[in-house]
């Protein structure tokens, strides 16, 4: 007789012999030496594990539980949909009424010039789809030389083979043979390390936008096809942009005829406070991505937002050459959109990007203000409802940690014996936070104190 295994022991002996996880040591694992916690529920921007245990989470999963957990009102939605159509292509013009409606409601909420909607089922797909509208845009111009792509060191981008060398980290390059050509990664913009001894953030800004224009007339500007930057860089660090960043850029992607996407997978639907973070931060972009906040991770839905530069020549192209050869049988599924709509009515319903002002401009400050004299914490940053603390050896000769002595992912741990989850973030010793856009101020209250908590249990362990 079969017997059903169900002890969260018995769980976890299945997933290590059964399960590869993303982000985590193979062998450790397998041993059973890594945290293996089997989450089972949550409400609000509270998770709860098979044992019983509660988590504060102010990563919102992995950026993207913009709404918080257990809204059973996109349960609905996806139920009622799944019931009424749970699945038609979308090839030859075929559609679905939840997509038309989600499409609709991006597209007017959009920064200007934005025309049409393509979508997949994750920020890596979309990026992929971006890397292959630029091309095929660039060869029915006529000008099949102008094919690179700059992204930008400690960018992230994605994991797939394109969009894995598209990220500027080395951890998502190391022995998988990335970056692969044309990708090219200039200067990061994080004025806390990258800038000169008294150079102003303006200053900052001007010599990224210099040691831009300086990549594209190395390379040959016929050559050079689109630029990708997150609004706010997320896995990287969560790096605001230094003042005046993105005018600057902006300038020498017009001079050169360079495109420029958004790739707004993280600051779209709200988190910086703006709607889309380009707004926030007056970009314009030809192209966008889009996801985790499109559905909250309710069910997987990405997209590549079109704007007019780009959708005309597509037209054009299907002209020449008959319909566009992309395309995913996932594309535009109507449950995942039908989630994403009840989500989205839920971020606008409840004025969710109002909240990561409001809400996020107080946790901003209060992350400033408790760790300004911190000697752990060099720098505090962020915007809106994504923040981040960068820990330091010496704070005024600005001296790193030994990477061996995995400060970031100490503080991480020690957070969560306090019962909240707050990312270490990939390079460097960096704790990140991005908490539901739901979060209450009290709530922000409970975050900072247990990061203090938490800096503070670290900087005994070490002083
Ligand atoms: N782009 C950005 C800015 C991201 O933060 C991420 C994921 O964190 C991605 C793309 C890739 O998205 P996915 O993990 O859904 O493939």
């Amino acid at each position: 007789m079969n017997v059903i295994k169900n002890t969260t022991a018995d769980l976890q002996e299945m997933d290590r012999a059964h399960f590869m996880h993303p982000s985590t040591h193979m062998r450790q694992h397998a041993a059973g030496e890594t945290p293996n916690r089997i989450i089972n529920g949550g409400k609000g921007i509270y998770i709860h594990d098979t044992e019983g245990k509660e988590t504060l989470d102010a990563f919102a999963g992995l950026y993207c539980v913009n709404i918080g957990y257990g809204r059973t009102e996109v349960a609905d939605a996806i139920y009622a949909q799944a019931k009424e159509l749970a699945y038609y292509h979308t090839y030859v013009g075929h559609s679905n009424e939840p997509i038309i409606r989600l499409s609709d409601r991006i597209v007017k909420s959009a920064p200007e010039g934005m025309q049409r909607v393509y979508y997949g089922m994750s920020g890596s797909d979309a990026n992929e789809t971006n890397i292959k509208l630029i091309w095929y845009y660039n060869n029915i111009r006529g000008l099949p030389q102008k094919k690179k792509i700059i992204s930008r060191w400690r960018g992230y981008h994605g994991s797939g083979i394109m969009t894995g060398s598209l990220t500027g980290l080395a951890a998502f390059h190391n022995a998988f043979d990335l970056p692969r050509a044309p990708v090219l990664h200039t200067t990061c913009p994080h004025h806390y390390w990258n800038a000169e001894a008294g150079e102003t953030e303006a200053e900052f800004a001007k010599r990224c936008a210099d040691d831009l224009e300086k990549m594209i007339l190395r390379e040959g500007p016929e050559t050079v096809a689109a630029f990708i930057g997150e609004p706010v860089m997320g896995t990287g660090g969560i790096i605001t942009p230094p003042e005046g960043y993105w005018d600057a850029i902006q300038a020498v992607l017009n001079k050169y005829d360079v495109l420029l996407v958004a790739d707004e997978v993280v600051t779209a639907f709200g988190r910086t406070g703006s709607y889309f973070g380009s707004q926030h931060y007056g970009m314009k972009p030809d192209l966008i991505t889009i996801a985790k906040g499109v559905s909250s991770g309710y069910l997987p839905l990405s997209g590549v937002i079109i704007g007019e530069r780009v959708w005309k020549v597509l037209e054009q192209g299907s002209d020449q050459m008959g319909p566009i050869g992309h395309g995913w049988t996932y594309s535009a599924h109507p449950v995942c959109a039908a989630a994403a709509n009840a989500n989205l009515d839920i971020v606008d319903g409840e004025n969710l990007t109002g909240n990561a002002a409001e809400t996020g401009g107080y946790f901003q400050h209060l992350l400033r203000e408790t760790f300004k004299d911190h000697p752990l914490v060099g720098e505090a940053r962020g915007v809106g409802l994504m923040a981040a603390l960068e820990f330091v050896a010496d704070k005024t000769k600005k001296e790193r940690f030994d990477p061996n002595a995995k400060i970031g992912p100490r503080v991480s741990a020690a957070c969560l014996e306090r019962g909240m989850i707050a990312r270490a973030m990939p390079h460097g010793d960096i704790l990140g936070f991005a908490p539901p856009l739901c979060i209450t101020k009290a709530e922000i209250d409970k975050v900072v104190d247990i990061a203090k908590q938490a800096v503070d249990a670290v900087a005994d362990e070490v002083a």
